[in-house]
């Protein structure tokens, strides 16, 4: 067995209150692309448009566009990858207290984890954005054949996701959550973050100077490596096989 491979089983034996922070790299082997990173991104549509509020409250048939022709058949047929059940695992040996996620696919949730924070919201929902009503993925996309911008059912309102669009805050109770969560922890797991995004960029440091320890999984260097006590550049699900087999 590598010698990190080996020191992040001694931190896992040892760690009784793990968090997980997960970001679009945990996700690449369930077939979604990154925006960063190796890899990273569809071509035709930008992210600073698609998911920039400025842009959607201008202009929401790119967004709807994109979802119709790209993120519905990549999110349809995404399922949870290995990463997502190791981590299912964990929290069933209560190991693992919470994962945070920056990720919208919703797949911890699907793998099954109970205890997960979503920081950016989940792509899977959408609602009004006058009435709040919500509807489903799916029942966006058959409004989407007679309409661009598709419509509330209910008042006619613009739809929208429930997720945090680039100019918007993050949800107050997740961030309060998931600030919390790191100050108790005593390992802070970070798989597949450029942790180049905020909160992504606070969360290990506030671990950090309460005590916990920081390991990094991500395939590329990241911006907290130099600080983190465990570092492995490979793939996820990868390392975490590894990790169960050694
Ligand atoms: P990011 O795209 O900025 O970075 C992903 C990182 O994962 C990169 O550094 C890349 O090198 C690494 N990586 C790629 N494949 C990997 C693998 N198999 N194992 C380990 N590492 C791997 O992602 P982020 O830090 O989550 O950033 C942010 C934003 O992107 C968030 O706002 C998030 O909402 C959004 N996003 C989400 C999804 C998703 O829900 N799956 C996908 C794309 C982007
Ligand atoms: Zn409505």
């Amino acid at each position: 067995m590598d010698k990190d491979i080996r020191e992040l089983k001694d931190c896992f034996n040892l760690s009784k209150n793990i968090v997980a922070f997960t970001g679009a790299g945990l996700s690449t082997e369930s077939g979604i692309p990154t925006y960063r990173g190796r890899g990273g991104l569809w071509t035709k549509y930008d992210p600073m448009k698609y998911a920039n509020i400025n842009y959607f409250l201008k202009d929401a048939t790119y967004y709807w566009e994109f979802f119709r022709d790209i993120r519905y058949k990549i999110i349809i047929s995404a399922k949870p990858n290995k990463a997502h059940y190791f981590l299912v695992e964990l929290e069933k040996q209560n190991k693992l207290k919470h994962v945070i996620t920056q990720n919208i696919d919703g797949l911890h949730k699907i793998a099954g984890q109970k205890r997960v924070i979503e920081l950016h919201g989940n792509t899977r929902e959408i609602v009004c954005m006058d009435c709040n009503k919500t509807l489903t993925m799916d029942e966006a996309f058959t409004l989407l054949k007679n309409q661009l911008p598709p419509r509330c059912t209910h008042c006619k309102g613009i739809l929208r996701p429930n997720t945090v669009f680039f100019g918007e805050s993050l949800p107050q109770k997740e961030l309060d959550k998931a600030i919390s969560v790191s100050k108790k922890c005593d390992l802070f797991l970070v798989l597949g973050s450029s942790l180049v995004v905020s909160p992504a960029s606070h969360l290990p440091q506030i671990a950090k100077e309460n005590g916990s320890l920081l390991a990094i999984i991500n395939i590329d260097s990241t911006p907290f490596d130099d600080v983190a006590d465990i570092v492995i550049h490979d793939a996820a699900s990868k390392v975490l096989s590894d990790l169960i087999e050694g």
